[in-house]
């Protein structure tokens, strides 16, 4: 059995101080840095860059050379955070208040279209619907795979969002443990289930309990015009600034028709729908200061799909207590450079912001849905 070493074995300590957990990936210090930085303007970038190690046909910096792909491309991220299994056995704690915890797993890189030059908001809404459908083939695979827990769909968008790669791009986590926020969010999910009451004409949760985000959403269609916070809506999504939003323009996309507990429950409507207002929320970010908007974007949802009786029919279990759902948390405050950052009292104390949600939301109502880019190349050929 392999030596345990910290500096080599992706692992978790436990703060019992704040009752979080950290996880230490010491060995991706190895990872090459290739000193790009995403551009605010993608207005001239190439379609194709030879150095990109995301481009089709390119050679990736662990010396794999990439497929030249037509549509979405997944592979196993050459420098992982977490390791597939077996880990070493992690040595007695020195300290009871100084645990460690082993992680394995897998992380996967989804690129979303072979163009370098394009992101959610400027690829169509067909490209979106083949990203979703790649994201839910790589939640199935990767959650049912043996020893895993839970599945974390992520994208990094953007410099400031420490992304280093312009080219379109999302990351899948695959863990052995279920990490501190979506376990705290199941947490408020199955408490709120066994103590709220279901109002009459509200979706419910599994077995006719009550949802905490259904009963959320529901009330946010009912509030009026500018006092709301709701951006856009479509067949069965809404996209809103959520009462609580900490960063100053975030967005969380949910369905509210009924409780859907992950991707695989989606119908082949509502997942049209989904790719629909993921491509209609990102133009107006794009839109709202005019560049290429950045923020971490993940999905929450069950921890990882169910399981599927003879029959290929889903089993329905406890974890369906979670209501898929997509937050984007951007930077940007006031411009294209102006951001938000985490100063002493947030760091120290709690979140703050100050544009209210109900401001925010109304900001992200007045942004056109025809990306601006677009609107400047109509100009050009108009004017030449
Ligand atoms: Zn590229
Ligand atoms: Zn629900
Ligand atoms: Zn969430």
């Amino acid at each position: 059995m392999e030596h345990f070493d910290t500096t080599s074995h992706p692992h978790r300590r436990y703060n019992p101080l704040t009752n979080i957990h950290v996880l230490v990936s010491a060995h991706r210090t190895k990872r090459p840095w290739l000193g790009q930085t995403e551009p605010t303007d993608r207005s001239n970038l190439p379609q194709y860059d030879p150095a990109c190690y995301l481009c089709p046909g390119n050679t990736r910096a662990g010396g794999k050379v990439n497929e030249v792909y037509t549509s979405t491309m997944v592979f196993e991220n050459d420098y992982a955070a977490v390791l597939p299994p077996p880990g070493p056995v992690t040595p007695p704690a020195a300290h009871p208040l100084l645990t460690v915890e082993p992680i394995q797993g897998g992380c996967d890189v989804v690129c979303f279209h072979p163009r370098h030059d394009l992101s959610l908001p400027t690829l169509s809404l067909s490209d979106v619907e083949s990203i979703v459908d790649e994201w839910t083939r790589v939640y199935m695979k990767r959650g049912t795979e043996p020893g895993i827990k839970y599945v974390q769909i992520f994208e990094n968008k953007g410099a400031m969002m420490g992304c280093s790669n312009p080219h379109p791009h999302s990351q899948v986590w695959s863990l052995s443990v279920v990490p501190t926020i979506p376990t705290k969010e199941l947490a408020s999910l199955h408490n709120y289930a066994s103590t709220a009451h279901v109002r009459s004409g509200v979706p419910t949760g599994p077995d006719g309990h009550a949802c905490l985000l259904c009963e959320y959403v529901h009330h946010e269609l009912t509030v009026p015009g500018d006092e709301g916070r709701l951006v856009i809506t479509n067949e069965h999504f809404v996209a809103l600034v959520p009462w609580w939003a900490y960063w100053p323009f975030e967005i969380m996309v949910l369905p509210y028709k009924r409780h859907i507990s992950s991707l695989v429950h989606l119908t082949t409507d509502e997942k049209h729908a989904f790719a629909d207002i993921i491509s209609r929320v990102t133009k107006r970010y794009d839109n709202l200061f005019s560049c290429s908007f950045a923020y971490a974007m993940g999905i929450h949802q069950r921890p990882i799909p169910p399981r599927q009786d003879a029959d290929g029919i889903y089993v329905q279990d406890a974890d369906d207590i979670a209501h898929l759902h997509v937050h984007f948390e951007p930077p940007l405050l006031r411009s294209a450079s102006v951001r938000k950052f985490l100063a002493g009292f947030e760091v120290m104390a709690e979140p703050q912001r100050d544009l209210t949600p109900e401001q925010a939301a109304r900001k992200l109502r007045d942004c056109s849905e025809v990306h601006y880019l677009h609107t400047a190349q109509q100009r050009d050929i108009e004017s030449a």
